[in-house]
């Protein structure tokens, strides 16, 4: 029995990798490989693609938050807060441009940043908010945004496992000051390396935004600031060109994979993130489940063919990297609690039919078995 993966790469469809291997041929003949025409192509489908003016590709997603960061004037002295169940680059991205992360708690119905925690995150030398949009999901999105409003901080959204995701007909990256994307290969829309991208409305954010990811260089060889190298390819780029015209299609699959889930998946001992606000307003980057005995539905599913991962197992401020990071005083129990129950379960695209039945049939055996 071949096991069920985590992700689709291995049986994509044959048009879509002939149309890759295209592009790099393509690209390799151009013999131009860094921050040519296909960098300015990806960049405009992309930015088109959002409905957001202006798309910046950098070298990875979280290059993309520190950037983002640094052309708003984040950096020593301030102080950023990130949720504590998300990717370790979230809060990295922060330190690495100067400020201190503070680390928020999550709501235990989603796994998404909980505003009351927020609230007692605030200090005079909060600058932002990094709101996660969390496997895939958007939830109230526009009220984060009068939130920080309110409050005359700064928002800005790690997109990293959103591509796509709309809440209100507003894309993901379009509520904040700017929207932080990743392009690593297992994303909803990933490409044969690292690459990243940040969207954003404001010209001058994404003019600052591109000084910054070229060495700070406003024209040749004159540096205004201290920049980095972090761009995105041009390999990368026609990949990505290539993988975006089939966004759609893989996004609904995963939409599909996910309401199948949801009706068969019996809730016995295992619990199910609430569904989102509106069938656009989830992409399914991770379907996942939470679970007291999670290592051992985790072996039980193994041993039954199907693969599953834990996003994440430690919480950002449980980190030994984290010793220096803020966080909620009153504690962040949620997402403790989630990094010790959840697992998510294979949704990609090329999921079949009879893979889901056999995923749903080991997980309610599982269930069965602890409740005969
Ligand atoms: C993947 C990911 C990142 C980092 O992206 P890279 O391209 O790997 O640097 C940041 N935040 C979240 C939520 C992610 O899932």
């Amino acid at each position: 029995m071949t096991p069920i993966l985590m992700t689709g790469l291995q049986s994509e469809p044959d048009a879509l990798k002939s149309s890759m291997s295209e592009a790099v041929a393509r690209t390799l003949a151009s013999h131009r490989f860094i921050l040519g025409h296909e960098v300015q192509r990806f960049e405009r489908s992309w930015g088109s693609y959002c409905d957001i003016a202006h798309a910046v590709g950098v070298a990875n997603g979280m290059d993309a938050l520190e950037v983002s960061l640094r052309s708003l004037g984040i950096g020593q002295g301030d102080e950023v807060i990130v949720p504590g169940l998300t990717a370790f680059a979230t809060a990295l991205a922060v330190a690495r441009c100067g400020a201190t992360p503070v680390v928020a708690d999550v709501d235990p119905r989603s796994g998404l940043l909980d505003r009351a925690s927020v609230e007692r995150c605030l200090s005079d030398r909060t600058r932002a908010v990094i709101l996660v949009h969390l496997y895939g999901q958007l939830r109230e999105a526009s009220e984060w945004v009068h939130y920080c409003a309110s409050r005359d901080i700064l928002l800005i959204e790690d997109c990293a496992q959103a591509h796509g995701a709309a809440e209100g007909g507003v894309t993901a990256g379009a509520f904040g000051e700017a929207g932080a994307y990743s392009f690593y290969p297992t994303k909803n829309l990933g490409c044969f390396g690292d690459g990243g991208a940040i969207v954003t409305n404001s010209g001058e954010l994404a003019e600052r935004a591109r000084v910054l990811r070229n060495y700070g260089q406003t024209s040749l060889y004159r540096h205004d600031v201290l920049g980095l190298n972090s761009r995105l390819d041009e390999v990368q780029a026609a990949i990505l060109s290539a993988r975006l015209e089939w966004l759609d299609e893989f996004t609904e699959s995963r939409r599909a994979n996910a309401r199948d889930y949801r009706s068969r998946i019996r809730q016995d001992v295992i619990g199910i993130f609430d569904a989102p606000t509106e069938p656009s307003a989830h992409v399914y980057h991770q379907f996942v489940v939470t679970c007291e005995r999670r290592d051992s539905l985790a072996e039980y599913l193994d041993a039954r063919g199907v693969q599953t991962q834990i996003h994440y197992p430690l919480p950002i401020h449980h980190q030994p990297a984290a010793a220096n990071f803020g966080r909620d005083p009153a504690g962040l129990a949620n997402a403790e609690y989630l990094a010790a129950t959840c697992l998510s379960i294979p949704c990609h695209p090329q999921l079949t039919q009879a893979d889901r039945d056999q995923v749903v049939g080991a997980i309610n055996a599982f269930q069965g078995e602890l409740t005969a």
